[in-house]
Formats: structure tokens, C-alpha cells, sequence
């Protein structure tokens, strides 16, 4: 990006922190212990440009967990061994409208798993990759997030624990899946799997990698891999364009208009296609899930640099 440019994202980045540094809405997700726990008041903002700038305020190195973040890379990496079918057939692409851990639309067999990013179609997700075992599930998950980040990612063993000790509703939604054959794996391992790709550890920096690696047509900005095939990125997008957000999809696209993906560790990822991802953490959340904070500075973000896909140019 050229100087003007970079100044233009850094003032928009600086006037969204400020703006919303002092926002105490929303509260750390309360339903998984180790979570609930983080500290509510760090705030970071990053956007990493298609050649690999990083433009930042606030806390960006701070690790969180990823949740429901990693969504579209375990989508991409279904896509990239299966193509691009296997969604449409086994899980389906229809915005929920719902929570993310809703039940409802799961519990007869004539409806699909709905959509990759919510949880019953993420945990489908996991289930239909091709692995012989459940570590080798995880490596695959895990080895190709690494390759988005282009640097090893960890995990955050305490989440993992909290999560799979408080994952009711997840057991529920798989226990529903299995009894109506959508998964490709049994009930426990998914779970298992699921639980630690929830618990990956990210900055706000290296998801942004990951969504820059999304920005640039598959090749991660910063490491030169192709790391998702060319044309296989837009499925990933619109998927998230139309579910990122669970039941606040529709104001993100009224807002921001760019497909993203929050987490409930707080991290949002957004990405623009050709130009730059963008990060926005920080653990308070709205009632759906989404980071109250990330959600508003990157909506006034986008608006301020005309970012929205469905602008007339
Ligand atoms: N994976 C976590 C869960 O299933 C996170 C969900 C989310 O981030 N919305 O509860």
C-alpha cells in the first residue's frame, strides 16, 4: 500500500479505538468457565494489508482463543479435500437466524446441519474431513491453520479443559447429528476435535494473517504459500458474508458489508477481498456472541474507508 493509504487505515484504526475504548457493553462469554474469566477490558484493532503490512492500536498480541473464528479455515480445508459440493450436500449454506448453539432446524432429519458457521454445521465440518483418527483429524485442522497463519499456532490448554467440561449443547447438537447420520465421524472424537480448534490460541495479528491469507486469494500475504486454491475463496466468503455473525448477520452486512467471522473469545476477522483483513478483539459480547467493541470499531472502519462490497464504487 502506498504511504497515503497506510495513513488513511491508521487514523480510521486510531478513531474506531478511541471511540470505543471506553464501551462496557456486553460481557466474556459466561457459559464457558475459562473464558468468562478474561480480562473484559483489552482492546486491540489490526488490519494486515494483501502485501503484508500490519497496521495496529491496541492489543494485538495478546492470545485469545480463536472459537468460532477458526469456522471459515476448517470450511476452507473441508473445501480444499473434498471440493466444493460436499457443503452444499452435507451441510447446507442457508443463513440460521438463530444463535450459534441453536438446536432448532437440526432436529429432523429432512433439514441439513444449516451452515458452517454455526455450530452445527461447524461441527459437521470437522466430522467430514477425511482423517483415519482423531489425531490425525487435529493435525489436519492443525497443521493447515498454521499454514494460514504462516507461523505454529498453540493451544490454550485451560479453554480446552473449561470447554469440554462445559459443552452441553455442542454434545446435544452432536448427539442429534449422529442419530441422523449427518456426521462423517463418531460423536466423541468430533467433539474432541472441535473442542481444541475452538481452543487454538490467536493475536489479534496472526487471525488477521489468516484472514489477509483470504484477502489475497488463497496465498498468505506473508509467507507466499497458496495455502487455499484460488477458486475455492469465494465459497468461504459468501458462507461467511451470510452467517458470520449468527442472528446479527444482517446489521454486520448493513454496516460493514464485508464477509467476517467473530469468535467468542472475542476476535472478529473481516476480510476484503483484494486488499486486507481486519481484526477486531476484545472479550465483551452482545448477547448473540459477537465482541461489542470489535463489532462497532470495525463497522465505523469500514464505513469510514468505503470498505462495504456493496458500495457503487
Ligand atoms: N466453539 C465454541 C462453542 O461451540 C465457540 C462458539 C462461538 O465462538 N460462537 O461453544
Amino acid at each position: 500500500v502506498q504511504a497515503s493509504e497506510r495513513a488513511a487505515i491508521q487514523a480510521a484504526i486510531n478513531t474506531a479505538y478511541e471511540t470505543y475504548k471506553g464501551l462496557e457493553a456486553g460481557e466474556t462469554a459466561q457459559y464457558i468457565p475459562a473464558l468468562a474469566a478474561a480480562d473484559p477490558d483489552r482492546f486491540g484493532i489490526v488490519a494486515i494489508t494483501v502485501d503484508g503490512e500490519v497496521i495496529s492500536r491496541g492489543d494485538t498480541e495478546q492470545p485469545f482463543a480463536i472459537m468460532s473464528a477458526a469456522k471459515p479455515f476448517t470450511l476452507a480445508l473441508l473445501l480444499s479435500q473434498q471440493g466444493r459440493n460436499v457443503v452444499l450436500k452435507r451441510i447446507g449454506v442457508e443463513p440460521t437466524g438463530q444463535p450459534f448453539n441453536a438446536l432448532a432446524g437440526v432436529e429432523r432429519r429432512a433439514r441439513k446441519p444449516l451452515n458452517p458457521m454455526v455450530n452445527a454445521g461447524a461441527i459437521t465440518a470437522v466430522s467430514l474431513l477425511e482423517a483415519d483418527d482423531a489425531d490425525a483429524r487435529w493435525q489436519l485442522i492443525r497443521n493447515g491453520y498454521n499454514r494460514f497463519a504462516g507461523e505454529p499456532l498453540t493451544l490454550l490448554a485451560a479453554v480446552y479443559r473449561s470447554v469440554g467440561a462445559s459443552n452441553f449443547r455442542n454434545r446435544a447438537l452432536a448427539n442429534l447429528l449422529s442419530d441422523q447420520q449427518w456426521l462423517g465421524a463418531p460423536v466423541d472424537e468430533t467433539l474432541d476435535v472441535y473442542n481444541r480448534q475452538s481452543s487454538v490460541a490467536v493475536t489479534a495479528r496472526q487471525l488477521a494473517v489468516m484472514g489477509a491469507t483470504l484477502a489475497n486469494a488463497g496465498e498468505n500475504p506473508v509467507t507466499g504459500e497458496q495455502v487455499l486454491a484460488r477458486d475455492l475463496v469465494d465459497e468461504v466468503l459468501a458462507v461467511m458474508m451470510m452467517n458470520g455473525f449468527y442472528d446479527e448477520s444482517g446489521r454486520w452486512a448493513y454496516n460493514a458489508g464485508l464477509p467476517a467471522k467473530s469468535g467468542v473469545g472475542g476476535g472478529i476477522v473481516a476480510v476484503v477481498p483484494g486488499k486486507m483483513a481486519l481484526v477486531g478483539y476484545s472479550p465483551r459480547l452482545s448477547t448473540a456472541g459477537n465482541s461489542v467493541r470489535g463489532m462497532k470499531a470495525l463497522e465505523a472502519i469500514s464505513a469510514e474507508l468505503g470498505l462495504s462490497l456493496f458500495r457503487p464504487g
